[in-house]
């Protein structure tokens, strides 16, 4: 099974459609994916890499912009069943930042950051993109808007993720995202950290998204599978983790939690998070 958000936030009535649409059409990339044997990592970033090249979401090709109007994305994997992770933070333009994640896994190192991560994946094969193949002109805009109203840190929506559970019932989760849009430069959000918006054990695969601050001070997704150690239902851990994040860390957003045997989850305390799921049964998505 493969369960992927399309990011927290109040997407405007006339695009939630392409919200749900750019979900399905991911979740069915990464499921085709298992259908030929693919891990759950390589699933999932299956399914990111999809998201990342659609314009109407916060990662990749239409990411949010920081203050000086450029590109620094954020982006992890976790393989549930080594425990490897990989995330890099404050990234230019790659046009699939996940992919970088995914190499990152078999080195000894979690978390790489800035310039030295750039050099990094370029070492490793990864081309940057001129900058301007990767922002929109709806991102110019709204851009424009966030930062001459004075604004910095709104969080943009439209962040991504997935979490996976193969064929073997190993699970990874994975997250890419611009962070939020006018966000200072080396501000660094939840989604490449591991506990925070990226996690997967046995247990549990996890992947948030909203408001980033509240959900790293809150260790969000690592307490979502500590309650369900603590053998408390998979809904219940992530909505009251979620209400937890919204009432003692002052942040809203959403998650999505798949278990070893059990159904996919979506939940948010946004108006809109949309999502989409694929198994060998059958699919659905929503926003
Ligand atoms: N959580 C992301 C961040 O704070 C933003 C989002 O999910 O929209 O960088």
């Amino acid at each position: 099974m493969i369960l992927v958000h399309g990011g927290a936030g109040d997407v405007p009535t006339a695009s939630r459609d392409a919200h749900e649409a750019g979900c399905l059409e991911a979740v069915r990339a990464g499921g085709a994916a298992l259908a030929e044997g693919c891990s759950a990592v390589e699933a999932a970033c299956t399914a990111i890499e999809v998201l990342e090249d659609l314009p109407q979401y916060n990662a990749g090709k239409g990411c949010a912009l920081n203050v000086d109007g450029r590109i620094s994305l954020d982006v992890a994997i976790m393989d549930g069943v080594t425990m490897e992770a990989g995330g890099l933070a404050c990234l230019g333009a790659f046009e699939h930042p996940i992919r970088i994640a995914q190499k990152l896994l078999s080195e000894k190192e979690v978390l790489l950051v800035g310039s030295p991560a750039e050099e990094w994946a370029r070492h490793h094969g990864f081309s940057m993109v001129p900058e301007a193949r990767l922002i929109t002109d709806a991102v110019r805009k709204i851009w424009r808007e966030v930062v001459e109203n004075g604004g910095s840190g709104n969080f943009a929506g439209g962040t991504v993720g997935a979490v996976c559970r193969d064929a073997e019932g190993n699970m990874a989760a994975g997250t890419s995202t611009g962070g939020t849009m006018g966000k200072p430069a080396g501000r660094v959000g939840d989604s490449p950290l591991v506990g925070a918006g990226t996690y997967a054990d046995e247990t549990c695969a996890i992947s948030a998204t909203g408001e980033g601050e509240s959900f790293i001070r809150a260790c969000f997704a690592g307490q979502v599978a500590e309650a369900l150690r603590d053998g408390m239902d998979p809904h219940g851990a992530l909505y009251s983790q979620l209400e937890r994040v919204r009432e003692r860390y002052q942040g809203v957003g959403g998650a999505i939690l798949l278990t070893p045997g059990g159904p996919p989850i979506a939940l948010r305390t946004t108006e809109t998070m949309s999502w989409a799921w694929w198994s060998p049964e059958g699919e659905g998505s929503g926003i």
